[in-house]
C-alpha cells in the first residue's frame, strides 16, 4: 500500500500559488531595497552622457539655446556650453540648490576643458560629499544635506574652429523620499498580492475539487450497482473527459448487467423447460403402471439431450468469452466434412420428408487448414437453424463454392427470412428474432454466436443475405490450405 501522505488538490494549488507569489515578492524587495540606488544612478549617468553627446553634436547650430535647455529638461541635468575663453555661453540649470554648477566658482570651470582635453576629448568624474546651496523652495529638506554629483565635459571645436567646452552635471544623490513612497507602495502590493492569491487560490481549488468530489460520489454509487447515475458535464476540459468516460463506463456496465440478467433468465428458462418434461415423464413411469414406454423414454432421452447441448452451448460461450478455448488446426477436406454431416439428418429426412441437397460444382476436394471439429460444430448449427426455418418445401440447399484465395460455403433456406433491421442482432448472443416462433422457443439463441466465435478465431469471413418471404443464405469463407492443394 501506498504509505505516502496524500496532500489535498486544494493544499497543492494553495502552495504553489503561495512560492510563485514569495518569489516574486521577494524580487520586488530585492529590486527596491538593494538595487535601487545603483539603477537609478546608471540610468542617470547613462542619461548624461546622451544629453553632453547631443548638445556636443549640436554646438554651432542656430536653435542651439533651445536644443540646451529641452535636453536639461528631458534628462533633468544642468548643462553649461564654454567659450575658448571658459566664459559660460549657453546655461540650463535644473534644481540649482543640489547642481554641484553652484559648489565651484565659474573661473574654476575651465579645469573640466582641461581634463577633458588630456583624456582624448570626454572626461567624466563622480564629486561626493558636497552641501547643497540653499535652494528657493523652502522646504526641499535635502539642502545642506551631502550630495553626490556625476559630471561629464565633451571639448568640441565648430566648423570656424572655435572650441568649446560641453560640461553636463547630474545629481545622484538617491532620493530618499521616492525610496519611502516606494517601499510603502510596496508593502501595500504585498498586501494586495497576499490577499488575491488566498481568494483565487480558494476560489480556484474550491472549482477544481467540487466537481472532483462529485464525480467520485457518483462514482461509489455506480460501484453500488445504481447504473441511472449520470456525471454531470463540467466547464473543465479534463474533468469533462473524466465524465463522459464515466458515463460510458457506466453505459457499458449497464449493458453487461441487463445481459447478464438475461443470461440468467434465459438459461434457468431453457434449463426448467426439459427439466420439467423428464420429471414429469419419469413420475408418470413410476406411478402409472404399463407408461414405460419407448415413446416416453424417446422424450426423457430427447430432453436430455437438448440439456446436455445447451450446457455445452453455454460452456463454449463462456470458454471463448474468457480465452480458454484452444484452435486444434488439421488440415481436411471441406466436401468430406459436409458430406459427412448430411446423414445426422437421415431420420429427419425420412421422418418429415425434408431435403438436405450439397452442390460442389466441379470441386473433387477442398482442402482448408481449420480446427475441424469447430468447423463441424458451425456447419451443424447454421444446418439446424436452415432445417428449423426453412419453408414449405422442406428444402436445404448446401453449396461449395471456390472463390479465390478461399472456399465459401452457402447454406440456403426457403423460409420467412430475417427483416433487415434485425439482421445485426441475430449473431448476438441470446437473440431471437421472433421469440414465438416454434423453433425459437426451444433454441437458446446461442448458435449463431458460437458459430460467429468459432469463425473469428479461424480470421474466417461470414455473413447473411435474406429476402422476407424467400429464404437466408448463411456463408462462411475457410482459406484454402494451399500447401496441400
Ligand atoms: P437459436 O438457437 O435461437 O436458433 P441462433 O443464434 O442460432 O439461436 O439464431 C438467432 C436468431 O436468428 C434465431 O432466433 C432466429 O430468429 C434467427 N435465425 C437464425 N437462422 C435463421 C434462418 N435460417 N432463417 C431465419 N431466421 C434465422
Amino acid at each position: 500500500m501506498n504509505t505516502k501522505k496524500k496532500i489535498s488538490l486544494k493544499w497543492r494549488i494553495f502552495a504553489s500559488f503561495s512560492i510563485i507569489m514569495l518569489f516574486i515578492l521577494v524580487l520586488l524587495w530585492v529590486c527596491q531595497t538593494v538595487f535601487l540606488n545603483s539603477f537609478y544612478k546608471t540610468v542617470k549617468v547613462y542619461e548624461s552622457k546622451q544629453a553632453a553627446q547631443t548638445v556636443a553634436d549640436s554646438i554651432g547650430e542656430e536653435d542651439i539655446e533651445y536644443l540646451i535647455a529641452a535636453q536639461s529638461n528631458k534628462h533633468d541635468v544642468s548643462i553649461r556650453v564654454l567659450d575658448s575663453n571658459f566664459q559660460s555661453v549657453y546655461t540650463a540649470s535644473q534644481r540649482n540648490a543640489r547642481s554641484f554648477f553652484n559648489n565651484i566658482p565659474d573661473s574654476e570651470l575651465y579645469t573640466f576643458y582641461e581634463k577633458a582635453a588630456e583624456n582624448g576629448g570626454t572626461y567624466s568624474e563622480y564629486f561626493e560629499g558636497f552641501a547643497a546651496r540653499v535652494s528657493e523652495n523652502k522646504n526641499d529638506a535635502r539642502k545642506g544635506s551631502s550630495l553626490t554629483s556625476f559630471v561629464v565635459s565633451k571639448v568640441v571645436t565648430d566648423a570656424s574652429g572655435n572650441t568649446y567646452t560641453v560640461i553636463v552635471d547630474t545629481d545622484i544623490t538617491p532620493v530618499d523620499s521616492v525610496i519611502t513612497t516606494l517601499r510603502v507602495i510596496l508593502i501595500f502590493v504585498t498586501v494586495i498580492t497576499v490577499l488575491a492569491v488566498l481568494v483565487t487560490a480558494l476560489v480556484l481549488s474550491a472549482g477544481l475539487t467540487k466537481p472532483i468530489k462529485k464525480i467520485s460520489e457518483k462514482a461509489k454509487e455506480l460501484a453500488t450497482g445504481d447504473y441511472t447515475v449520470e456525471f454531470e458535464p463540467s466547464s473543465i476540459k479534463e474533468i469533462d473527459e473524466l465524465s463522459a468516460s464515466l458515463n460510458y463506463t457506466k453505459t457499458e456496465l449497464g449493458k453487461i448487467d441487463t445481459l447478464q440478467k438475461e443470461l440468467v433468465a434465459n438459461i434457468s428458462h431453457d434449463l426448467r423447460t426439459p427439466l420439467t418434461l423428464i420429471g414429469g415423464y419419469a413420475e408418470v413411469m413410476r406411478d402409472i403402471p404399463g407408461e414405460i414406454t419407448d415413446e416416453n423414454l424417446q422424450v426423457i432421452i430427447d430432453e436430455t439431450n437438448r440439456l446436455s447441448s445447451l450446457v455445452n452451448d453455454v460452456l463454449d460461450i463462456s470458454k471463448f468469452s474468457s480465452g480458454a478455448q484452444q484452435m486444434q488446426f488439421e488440415t481436411f477436406d471441406l466436401i468430406e466434412c459436409i458430406q459427412g454431416v448430411i446423414p445426422r439428418y437421415n431420420k429427419l429426412i425420412e421422418k418429415d420428408n425434408y431435403r438436405i441437397l450439397f452442390e460442389h460444382g466441379a470441386l473433387q476436394s477442398a482442402p482448408v487448414y481449420a480446427d475441424r471439429g469447430r468447423i463441424l460444430q458451425v456447419l451443424y448449427n447454421l444446418i439446424n437453424n436452415a432445417v428449423s426455418y426453412t419453408g414449405a418445401d422442406k428444402t436445404v440447399n448446401i453449396r461449395l463454392i471456390e472463390e479465390g484465395e478461399v472456399y465459401t460455403v452457402h447454406i440456403l433456406d426457403s423460409g420467412e427470412g430475417i427483416p433487415e433491421d434485425k439482421m445485426p442482432y441475430i449473431w448476438d448472443r441470446y437473440y431471437k428474432v421472433d421469440k414465438n416462433h416454434r423453433r425459437a422457443q426451444m433454441g437458446s439463441g446461442l448458435g449463431l454466436s458460437i458459430v460467429k466465435q468459432i469463425l473469428d478465431a479461424h480470421n474466417a469471413s461470414c455473413g447473411v443475405s435474406s429476402t422476407l418471404g424467400e429464404g437466408s443464405d448463411f456463408w462462411f469463407s475457410l482459406a484454402k490450405n494451399n500447401s496441400e492443394a
